[in-house]
């Protein structure tokens, strides 16, 4: 199926739209503020040795000095070799090539590896090591001595550095694989050449931004288009393509449209929509999406009253166009882990069937890893897709406030309840002349409409007058009660 692929760069974060017969199906975005660390690589300096915690203090042009541990120092991975203690072989003002595999959090600074590993588009590349390794994700075992001995043939005789293979590499041609294993070697070869001339602290190598990423990583013969609407970038991917896929190059496009590119087919729609709990069928019916830390439930749901004649068919029109939309919208919002689906409820066992048919063609356009069970006893389809990235919802939103992300606040009653309640023990327990309530304005009304006189029966048991003040800025949940 082609496909097209939307690129939108602004300063402060770069989005990916997928786009297959005209609608978007995947997304990703990166944040300028959100990139780690991990996978830099830099010339580091040997602060601190500390022979008491087998690590030392590195550092590489950081606020912080990062943490390097002697299991971490690839010479310790030699086998046939006793293991040293780090100060045999590390000392202070020493310089070293060191690679970031931990991002600092808080005050801890990076966690760093001296083993350089750099990743292609099929093969990860590890300079230093000598052997191939596998993907445990490639099960076939004939499969994986293919592999093997297939890029055992490619890769040239000087070279004599390891590689691991990535998924991906199983539809790969020799042609693709020669192209990233030069890919890979030359990015190490300018990376030795920049550390000769580089001192301590210096930046050598980062990984690739989300832009360049979707060129090594996602593009493939069914992309027909690349488009991007940065001339900065576009330039930067034309280079990257130039070296590393030419067949790429009169594919990829400058937009420098007058709409903004992400409208032409809609895309801010539909990321606002990937976004809520409710996504609305064409035949009327809907799905409730619910993510929680642990799953994600899908429940099916008919639009309205259904009855008469057709009824069993409405039911299977609905579940297989959920079907499809469930595939789509997992994609979109990226959603991984167990996924519990509850369709609407089918006496045909041949309608099932055609449901789970149906659902199963929909996820096989999904590059991610799925399994799908059939219907449990209880009428549920379970399945699972590979967490890959955060989802959609975790980068772009947070916790509602107002609810906690419980998805429902407490009603005004409930909380002139509660503020009734804190009062008593509150006038128990301080010899106040006067309390004032300081609520949201739902609230307030609440108290100066229905629960007027419980208010004056209130004030009558303490003996005390209480006043009401409305706080615009408060959420329905918040209120104080303040001593006059
Ligand atoms: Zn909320």
């Amino acid at each position: 199926m082609s496909e097209e692929i939307l690129v939108n760069v602004t300063p402060q974060e770069t989005r990916v739209a997928i786009i297959q017969t005209g609608v978007v199906q995947e997304l990703h975005i990166e944040r300028s503020s959100a990139r780690g660390l991990v996978g830099n690589i830099y010339i580091g300096k040997v602060a601190r040795v500390l022979p008491g915690m087998q690590s030392a203090f590195i550092d590489i042009g950081l606020e912080r000095a990062a943490f390097l541990h002697v299991a971490d120092i690839w010479e310790q991975r030699k086998p046939n070799e006793a293991e040293k203690p780090i100060e045999k072989l590390l000392f202070e003002g020493q310089t070293i090539l060191v690679q970031v595999i931990k991002d600092p959090i808080g005050t801890k600074g990076a966690r760093l590896s001296t083993q350089i590993s750099l990743a292609g588009r099929f093969l990860v590349y590890l300079p230093q090591e000598t052997h191939i390794g596998i993907s445990q994700r490639i099960e076939d075992e004939a499969e994986r001595e293919h592999l093997r001995e297939k890029l055992q043939s490619l890769i040239p005789a000087e070279e004599h550095g390891g590689f691991i293979i990535r998924t991906m590499a199983e539809s790969a041609t020799d042609r693709e694989l020669e192209a990233d294993i030069a890919y890979l070697r030359k990015i190490w070869q300018d990376l030795q050449k920049a550390s000769r001339v580089s001192g301590a602290g210096t930046l050598l190598y980062q990984d690739l931004t989300l832009a360049m990423r979707v060129l090594r990583d996602i593009v493939n013969e069914d992309t027909s288009r690349l488009r991007v609407d940065s001339r900065e970038t576009f330039q930067k991917m034309q280079g990257f393509a130039e070296n590393y896929m030419v067949d790429m190059l009169p594919r990829l496009e400058h937009y420098s449209g007058e709409r903004p590119l992400f409208d032409l087919y809609a895309i801010e729609q539909e990321i606002e929509k990937a976004l809520s709990r409710k996504v609305e069928l064409k035949s009327g019916g809907y799905l409730i999406i619910d993510q929680t830390e642990a799953l994600t439930t899908i429940d099916v749901n008919t639009g309205g009253f259904v009855g008469g004649r057709n009824f069993d068919d409405t039911i299977f029109k609905t579940n297989l166009e959920a079907a499809q939309t469930i595939a789509r919208q997992l994609r979109l919002r990226n959603l991984g882990g167990i996924i519990i689906l509850d369709f609407i409820d089918m006496d045909n066992p041949e309608h099932r069937d055609a449901v789970l048919a149906e659902l199963k063609k929909a996820l096989a356009r999904d590059r991610t890893r799925m399994t799908v069970n059939g219907f449990t006893a209880l009428g549920l389809v379970e399945m699972t897709r590979k967490r890959t990235r955060e989802s959609l919802a975790h980068i772009l939103c947070e916790p509602c406030p107002t609810c906690q992300g419980r998805g429902e606040v407490k009603t005004a009653q409930t909380i002139c309840y509660e503020v009734l309640r804190e009062i008593v023990r509150e006038a128990r327990q301080f010899n106040a002349r006067e309390f004032r309530i300081l609520a949201s304005q739902t609230v307030v009304d609440q108290f100066l409409d229905e629960e007027s006189q419980s208010l004056a029966l209130l004030e009558d048991f303490i003996g005390k007058p209480i006043s009401l003040q409305v706080e615009s800025a408060y959420p329905q949940e918040q209120y104080d009660i303040v001593l006059m």
